[in-house]
């Protein structure tokens, strides 16, 4: 049997009632069953190879348990493709901070999961090499970008695994494979390692089947590092030692800019009994409003397309992967670009060229830049009044492939996502009920560095809702 999550398979481990190739065998019999229809993995370790890596690390704090890596954070054992044609193949030289922090923690790789080429996506369909499907039912999305690593955790192929966050991708794919997502606040985990798509949002995140084990990775990931220069002046912190359930005396507002009317019947009273769960347990629901929400959206597309501009512009065939032969440099680059990119990146770089462009700067990428603040100011006045902020991860659950082919209803996906990216701020999604028979995400969002409060709140509801 495989334990149902990291935490409990370290107490059998350590109470010498399971072993790390025994939990092996049980993830490889899930996916032996599974992943012919999931296809949560773009690389996988052989089942023998990944026994011996365990046996390794079985002095370590960790004991050599598996964990699952979105393919656009560097490891030395597999490729690191974005799941992109321009990178198919491509090896690191170096390895993630994360990934290094958590191997030296005893956890070992076993394998890379699919996303959004680039992380740029909401539904793991942009992958070049084909989509993941949501194991609740595989006519749907498992959300995006990270996909793959929702996937592989909501079907028992991965006990925990690693996602990254820029406006949504760790937690609304959490949301709708019924897990759980966490986006720390930016610049608490080192983005050493992960490939750049937009770096003031970008984040890596923990995707895991309860609470306790996002503050387990969490505490082994957080903390400075000299390597990124955006990563906060922070020693690391055990989340995990005194993590108890919490939400008495906490005022937890509830934006109405997050229940429009449009989430339908089902979900709207969902979101009623999260909040008799809340006041159950001691919490105060306190209705709020915070306007700029409708800003977020258009602010995100023209910041993080713009910087994804410039970080994209490093493949140019020469370094890295695809290089197409051609006549002349011009047009070698040229064309590897243009076979190399899918349609969603190609709109994403032609956007953000655009909107950084002499002339428009200004008007889009400055004015852009002056929303964001506004939102972030507005979130601070928020937080002056209430503890944490809640509400739906994402306005639907899992929706079904080819379902949204117009790039705008694809982007609303991310509505109550983006504006606390925006904001740098830390969220987690736990999975708290259904709606339309599918997993459905309560999101709660708190001020910079909040942690410790966020993770107390969220054990709390998922006791309550779990
Ligand atoms: N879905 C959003 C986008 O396409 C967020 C992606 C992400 O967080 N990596 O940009």
């Amino acid at each position: 049997m495989l334990p149902r999550n990291l935490t409990e398979a370290l107490r059998l481990i350590r109470a010498e009632a399971l072993s790390p190739a025994e939990v092996v065998d049980a993830l490889f019999r899930a996916i032996a069953e599974r992943e012919p229809v999931v296809r949560a993995f773009l690389a996988l370790a052989d089942k023998e190879e990944l026994k011996a890596w365990a046996h390794a690390a079985r002095d370590k704090p960790l004991r050599g348990l598996p964990l699952a890596v979105k393919d656009n954070i560097c490891t030395l054992e597999f490729p690191t493709t974005c799941a992109s044609r321009l990178l198919e193949g491509y090896r690191s030289p170096f390895e993630a901070t994360a990934v290094a922090r958590l191997k030296a923690a005893g956890l070992v790789v076993q394998g890379k999961t699919n996303l959004d080429e680039f992380a740029m996506g909401s539904s793991t369909e942009n992958s070049a090499f084909g989509p993941t499907r949501n194991p609740w039912d595989p006519t749907r999305v498992p959300g995006g970008s990270s996909g793959g690593s929702a996937a592989a955790v909501a079907a028992g192929e991965a006990l925990a695994a690693l996602g990254s966050d820029t406006g949504g991708s760790v937690r609304q794919p959490a949301a709708l494979c019924g897990v759980v997502g966490l986006r720390p606040t930016y610049g608490l985990v080192s983005r050493y390692g992960l490939v750049a798509f937009a770096s003031s949002l970008d984040t890596i995140g923990p995707i895991t089947r309860t609470v306790r084990d996002a503050a387990l990775l969490l505490s082994l990931m957080a903390g400075h590092d000299p390597k990124d220069s955006t990563s906060l002046p922070v020693p690391p912190q055990d989340y995990c030692a005194d993590l108890r359930p919490a939400l008495a005396g906490f005022r937890l507002g509830l934006p109405r800019e997050y229940t429009p009317r449009e989430l339908g019947p089902e979900a709207l009273s969902l979101v009623d009994r999260w909040c008799a769960a809340i006041e159950g347990l001691g919490g105060e629901v306190v209705p709020l409003s915070l306007p700029l929400t409708e800003y977020a959206l258009p602010a995100y597309y023209l910041i993080a397309s713009a910087e994804a501009s410039a970080n994209l512009a490093r493949y140019d065939g020469v370094r890295y992967t695809l290089r197409v032969p051609a006549q002349g440099v011009r047009e070698m680059i040229a064309q590897s670009r243009a076979l190399g990119f899918g349609p969603e990146v190609k709109r994403r770089i032609a956007l953000g060229t655009f909107a950084l462009s002499a002339g428009y700067y200004d008007q889009y990428y400055g004015k852009a830049q002056r929303v964001r603040t506004l939102i972030a100011r507005e979130f601070d006045e928020a937080f002056a009044k209430v503890d944490l902020i809640f509400g739906p991860t994402s306005p639907t659950p899992a929706f079904r492939l080819g379902e949204k082919a117009d790039p705008l209803s694809m982007y609303l996906s991310d509505l109550f996502t983006i504006p606390s990216a925006l904001a740098g701020l830390p969220a987690i999604s736990i999975p708290a009920g259904k709606v339309d028979g599918l997993p459905f995400g309560l999101q709660l969002i708190g001020p910079r560095l909040s942690e410790p409060k966020l993770l107390a709140a969220a054990l709390a509801l998922e006791e309550a809702l779990g």
